[in-house]
Protein backbone atom coordinates (compact mmCIF):
# COMPACT_ATOMS: atom_id res chain seq x y z
CA UNK A 1 0.00 0.00 0.00
CA UNK A 2 1.68 3.50 -1.32
CA UNK A 3 1.73 5.99 1.57
CA UNK A 4 -0.71 8.38 0.35
CA UNK A 5 -3.39 5.90 0.74
CA UNK A 6 -2.52 4.53 4.07
CA UNK A 7 -3.59 8.45 4.97
CA UNK A 8 -6.36 8.34 3.60
CA UNK A 9 -7.76 5.07 5.29
CA UNK A 10 -6.11 6.92 8.63
CA UNK A 11 -8.51 9.68 7.78
CA UNK A 12 -11.53 7.70 6.64
CA UNK A 13 -11.10 5.92 10.26
CA UNK A 14 -10.64 8.82 12.58
CA UNK A 15 -14.46 10.72 10.60
CA UNK A 16 -15.76 7.25 11.46
CA UNK A 17 -14.34 7.48 15.02
CA UNK A 18 -15.63 10.86 15.20
CA UNK A 19 -19.15 9.60 14.71
CA UNK A 20 -18.95 7.35 17.24
CA UNK A 21 -22.32 7.83 19.40
CA UNK A 22 -20.87 9.44 22.78
CA UNK A 23 -19.31 12.13 20.79
CA UNK A 24 -22.49 12.43 18.67
CA UNK A 25 -24.62 13.38 21.97
CA UNK A 26 -24.00 16.82 21.61
CA UNK A 27 -24.91 16.87 18.14
CA UNK A 28 -27.62 14.88 18.21
CA UNK A 29 -29.05 17.63 21.12
CA UNK A 30 -29.11 20.00 18.30
CA UNK A 31 -30.34 17.36 15.56
CA UNK A 32 -34.38 17.96 14.91
CA UNK A 33 -34.34 15.02 13.82
CA UNK A 34 -33.85 13.22 17.27
CA UNK A 35 -35.30 15.83 19.20
CA UNK A 36 -38.42 14.71 21.10
CA UNK A 37 -39.41 17.44 23.36
CA UNK A 38 -37.23 20.79 24.31
CA UNK A 39 -37.62 23.33 27.38
CA UNK A 40 -35.40 26.38 28.69
CA UNK A 41 -32.89 23.51 30.60
CA UNK A 42 -33.29 20.33 28.96
CA UNK A 43 -34.12 18.12 25.66
CA UNK A 44 -35.58 14.89 25.10
CA UNK A 45 -33.75 12.51 22.30
CA UNK A 46 -34.64 9.73 20.99
CA UNK A 47 -31.56 7.22 21.86
CA UNK A 48 -29.96 6.22 18.44
CA UNK A 49 -30.01 2.56 19.45
CA UNK A 50 -32.92 2.05 21.21
CA UNK A 51 -32.57 -1.25 23.57
CA UNK A 52 -36.47 -1.72 23.77
CA UNK A 53 -39.57 -0.56 21.73
CA UNK A 54 -39.18 3.48 23.16
CA UNK A 55 -36.12 4.75 24.56
CA UNK A 56 -35.12 7.94 25.09
CA UNK A 57 -32.55 10.31 26.56
CA UNK A 58 -33.13 13.75 28.74
CA UNK A 59 -29.98 15.94 29.13
CA UNK A 60 -29.38 19.57 30.37
CA UNK A 61 -28.42 22.27 28.42
CA UNK A 62 -26.05 22.91 31.03
CA UNK A 63 -22.69 21.07 30.58
CA UNK A 64 -22.81 18.62 33.15
CA UNK A 65 -20.69 15.56 32.10
CA UNK A 66 -22.33 13.00 34.72
CA UNK A 67 -24.31 11.83 37.94
CA UNK A 68 -21.01 12.17 39.63
CA UNK A 69 -21.18 15.76 38.91
CA UNK A 70 -24.36 16.62 40.62
CA UNK A 71 -25.08 18.66 44.04
CA UNK A 72 -28.13 20.13 45.60
CA UNK A 73 -28.49 23.08 43.40
CA UNK A 74 -29.19 20.52 40.77
CA UNK A 75 -32.86 19.27 42.56
CA UNK A 76 -34.63 21.44 40.24
CA UNK A 77 -32.69 20.22 37.27
CA UNK A 78 -34.37 16.74 37.91
CA UNK A 79 -37.36 17.92 38.93
CA UNK A 80 -37.69 18.97 35.28
CA UNK A 81 -36.40 15.57 34.33
CA UNK A 82 -39.00 14.02 36.05
CA UNK A 83 -41.99 16.72 34.63
CA UNK A 84 -40.46 15.40 31.04
CA UNK A 85 -40.82 11.82 32.20
CA UNK A 86 -43.95 12.05 33.25
CA UNK A 87 -45.41 14.00 29.83
CA UNK A 88 -44.08 11.55 27.75
CA UNK A 89 -45.43 8.91 29.69
CA UNK A 90 -48.98 10.30 29.69
CA UNK A 91 -48.40 10.38 25.64
CA UNK A 92 -47.83 6.85 25.50
CA UNK A 93 -49.55 2.89 25.80
CA UNK A 94 -45.98 1.05 27.54
CA UNK A 95 -45.07 1.63 30.60
CA UNK A 96 -41.80 3.55 31.04
CA UNK A 97 -39.13 3.46 33.94
CA UNK A 98 -36.20 6.45 34.09
CA UNK A 99 -32.79 6.06 35.72
CA UNK A 100 -28.85 6.63 35.06
CA UNK A 101 -26.66 4.27 34.17
CA UNK A 102 -23.71 3.70 37.47
CA UNK A 103 -21.22 3.87 35.22
CA UNK A 104 -21.92 6.60 32.45
CA UNK A 105 -20.12 6.14 28.89
CA UNK A 106 -21.24 9.08 27.74
CA UNK A 107 -19.64 12.76 27.73
CA UNK A 108 -23.13 14.21 28.84
CA UNK A 109 -25.66 13.51 31.95
CA UNK A 110 -28.22 11.95 30.34
CA UNK A 111 -31.00 9.84 32.04
CA UNK A 112 -32.65 6.72 30.13
CA UNK A 113 -36.23 6.69 30.05
CA UNK A 114 -36.97 2.84 28.54
CA UNK A 115 -40.39 0.94 28.25
CA UNK A 116 -39.74 -2.07 30.11
CA UNK A 117 -40.20 -4.84 27.08
CA UNK A 118 -36.94 -4.33 26.38
CA UNK A 119 -38.12 -5.69 22.76
CA UNK A 120 -35.07 -3.84 19.86
CA UNK A 121 -32.92 -5.58 17.27
CA UNK A 122 -30.19 -2.97 19.47
CA UNK A 123 -30.60 -5.21 22.22
CA UNK A 124 -28.00 -7.80 20.95
CA UNK A 125 -25.59 -8.82 24.47
CA UNK A 126 -25.87 -9.74 27.89
CA UNK A 127 -23.90 -5.98 28.92
CA UNK A 128 -27.48 -4.03 26.75
CA UNK A 129 -29.32 -6.32 28.84
CA UNK A 130 -27.93 -5.69 32.40
CA UNK A 131 -27.42 -2.29 32.28
CA UNK A 132 -31.28 -1.76 32.20
CA UNK A 133 -32.52 -4.69 34.04
CA UNK A 134 -29.77 -4.74 37.32
CA UNK A 135 -29.03 -2.21 39.94
CA UNK A 136 -26.24 -0.89 37.28
CA UNK A 137 -29.53 1.18 36.49
CA UNK A 138 -30.01 3.47 39.18
CA UNK A 139 -33.68 4.51 39.11
CA UNK A 140 -34.57 8.39 38.61
CA UNK A 141 -36.26 8.26 42.42
CA UNK A 142 -32.81 6.66 44.40
CA UNK A 143 -30.62 9.42 42.81
CA UNK A 144 -32.99 12.12 43.64
CA UNK A 145 -33.42 10.77 47.40
CA UNK A 146 -29.60 10.43 47.36
CA UNK A 147 -28.89 14.14 45.96
CA UNK A 148 -31.22 15.37 48.95
CA UNK A 149 -30.02 13.33 51.58
CA UNK A 150 -26.23 13.55 51.08
CA UNK A 151 -25.97 16.41 48.14
CA UNK A 152 -23.65 13.90 45.85
CA UNK A 153 -24.11 10.77 44.53
CA UNK A 154 -21.83 7.87 45.60
CA UNK A 155 -19.63 6.41 42.89
CA UNK A 156 -20.12 2.06 42.42
CA UNK A 157 -17.35 0.23 43.14
CA UNK A 158 -15.58 -1.50 39.64
CA UNK A 159 -16.08 -5.00 41.51
CA UNK A 160 -19.83 -4.58 41.91
CA UNK A 161 -20.05 -2.78 38.69
CA UNK A 162 -18.43 -5.89 36.96
CA UNK A 163 -20.39 -8.54 38.75
CA UNK A 164 -23.77 -6.49 37.84
CA UNK A 165 -22.93 -7.22 33.92
CA UNK A 166 -21.89 -10.76 34.67
CA UNK A 167 -25.33 -11.07 36.46
CA UNK A 168 -27.02 -14.62 34.64
CA UNK A 169 -29.77 -13.75 32.51
CA UNK A 170 -32.81 -13.38 34.26
CA UNK A 171 -36.42 -12.20 32.58
CA UNK A 172 -37.05 -8.82 33.88
CA UNK A 173 -41.05 -9.77 33.91
CA UNK A 174 -40.84 -13.34 35.14
CA UNK A 175 -38.73 -15.62 36.69
CA UNK A 176 -37.81 -17.55 33.70
CA UNK A 177 -34.01 -17.52 33.08
CA UNK A 178 -32.98 -18.03 29.81
CA UNK A 179 -29.69 -19.84 28.39
CA UNK A 180 -28.43 -16.86 26.33
CA UNK A 181 -29.22 -13.57 24.58
CA UNK A 182 -31.41 -15.59 21.22
CA UNK A 183 -33.62 -17.64 23.77
CA UNK A 184 -34.35 -14.10 25.86
CA UNK A 185 -35.08 -12.23 23.04
CA UNK A 186 -37.41 -14.62 21.94
CA UNK A 187 -39.05 -14.79 25.34
CA UNK A 188 -39.57 -11.01 25.37
CA UNK A 189 -41.79 -11.21 22.09
CA UNK A 190 -44.31 -13.87 24.37
CA UNK A 191 -44.90 -10.93 27.04
CA UNK A 192 -44.88 -7.85 24.54
CA UNK A 193 -48.05 -9.37 22.47
ZN1 LIG B 1 -26.46 5.92 29.25
ZN1 LIG C 1 -40.63 -13.52 31.25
Amino acid sequence: MSKRSSTVMAANLNTKKAKHWSLGLLESMKDPESIVKETKQAVVIKDKYPKAKIHYLVLPHADISSIYKLDKSHINLLIEFDNLFKEIQSDVELPLKAGFHAVPSMQRLHMHIISTDMVSPCLKTKIHYNSFTTQFFRPYADILEELKENGCIKKMSPELHKSLMSTELQCNQCTYKPKNMPQLKEHLLTHFK
